[in-house]
């Protein structure tokens, strides 16, 4: 094994990434251009959707997400507590309100049910609907976009795909980021994730009205009067703040990055399949459950979770495995520390028991090394590691 530590995730930049961003450094454009532009059509062209609006992060895209949807301090956003702190965050920018739905103890995403059930109880008893749900698809895996459309419809609510783990996956024949269920679908391009521009983001979207909104949003709210407007001729230099914007514009030099690892996201996400397949192999018989791979589409396999057996064991033989791997060197690591039971949150009224599923399936989880570029060679250190720690733990409950 060699000396370097084996991440659970690493970036895979290879010659041509690193002649894009060269050739980048040498024109006339660094910030956001040309380059910037064809990275937002080839993603759109690749995913079908008909507008793609580029920006520093994923954070930032659902950030102007949510501000294209028009969403303000008396609405409530809803969204998973099996997710990282920024799909929730975004409607705290807007100061709007968060709740959260239980997940599905076997897919890990938003269940369609239990948001039936909040949905009605919150109608039944008056209390706030959601003007935006966020679902994510949680390690790459689609959620089951019918079902929330459906309730999207009946409750008159809008829906955000926080597909950050998730592009090059697909639904149903429809790659994520069609937005053919949703009106946003938002990707990270953050170095741990799919595809990388070092930092970076992308939001889709099929309507014209927001996808300007969007544009709007990324650069300080700014537009500049048509070429051809009576105002052009006597002040050539306008420009007209019409909103509240931000500067979330992405450069051209991690769009370079961005558009030439999008040349071999199918190579990635197959490397990626293929070790998902023989993770499922070489574990079975150990006492670890397996993520799920629904047969509605591909997942992106961002990550690959397995579960500590649901007894009272569970935390201290996954702080055990845990030590065990960073002892030898290979990084596990844990998705997610349920959102509502972060500080911040719990200072906002959320407690502990509030979403028992997404806790018990947090208390069990661990997610095992798994990217694009990863050997057989780092999978077998992984599963050998695997096998000495639980020969060693049979060996000492038999003594
Ligand atoms: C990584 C991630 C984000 C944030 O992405 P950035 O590009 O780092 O801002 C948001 N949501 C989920 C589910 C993520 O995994």
């Amino acid at each position: 094994m060699s000396s370097r530590r084996l991440p659970y995730g690493r970036q895979h930049i290879d010659a041509n990434d690193i002649e894009a961003v060269c050739n980048v450094l040498k024109s006339d454009f660094i910030t956001q251009g040309p380059v910037v532009t064809q990275f937002e059509q080839t993603l759109a062209a690749y995913c079908g959707a008909a507008h793609a609006v580029a920006v520093n992060s994923a954070t930032s895209a659902l950030h102007i997400a949510c501000l294209a949807l028009e969403v303000g301090e008396t609405d409530s956003i809803w969204t998973t507590p099996n997710t990282f702190v920024a799909s929730a965050n975004c409607a705290r920018y807007c100061q709007a309100s968060v709740d959260f739905v239980d997940i599905d103890p076997q897919t890990y995403n938003m269940c369609p049910d239990a948001l039936a059930n909040k949905l009605e109880h919150a109608r039944d008893h008056d209390l706030v609907l959601p003007k935006v749900v966020i679902v994510v698809h949680f390690a790459g895996q689609s959620c089951e976009m019918d079902a929330f459309a459906k309730l999207a419809s009946k409750y008159h609510f809008r829906l955000i795909e926080d597909a950050s783990h998730a592009v090059g996956a697909s639904y149903k024949e429809q790659m994520v980021g069609s937005c053919q269920y949703s009106d946003i679908t938002i990707f990270s391009f953050h170095p741990v994730k799919i595809i990388t521009s070092g930092e970076g983001g992308m939001a889709l979207t099929n309507n014209d009205a927001l996808a300007k909104k969007l544009q709007l949003f990324r650069s300080h709210g700014v537009i500049r009067p048509e070429k051809g407007h009576s105002c052009v001729d006597d002040e050539p230099w306008l420009y007209h703040q019409v909103d509240l914007g931000y500067n979330y514009r992405m450069t051209e030099v991690h769009a370079a990055l961005g558009l030439s690892q999008l040349q071999r996201i199918d190579e990635f996400i197959d490397r990626r399949q293929a070790l998902a397949l023989q993770y499922n192999e070489k574990l079975s018989g150990m006492p670890l459950v397996q993520p799920f791979q629904s047969d509605l589409g591909n997942s992106a396999l961002h990550l690959y979770p397995v579960l500590m057996p649901d007894d009272n064991d569970a935390k201290a033989t996954r702080l055990a495995l845990f030590q065990f791997f960073h002892q030898h060197g290979v990084g596990v690591n844990v998705h997610y520390i349920p959102v509502h039971t972060q500080p911040y949150y719990y200072a906002l009224g959320f407690r502990e028991g509030n979403y028992p599923i997404a806790e018990n399936y947090y208390q069990r989880t661990l997610s095992l090394p798994l990217f694009g570029s990863m050997s057989d060679y780092e999978q077998d250190t992984v599963v050998e590691l695997l096998h000495t720690f639980y020969d060693v733990a049979s060996i000492r409950s038999a003594a």
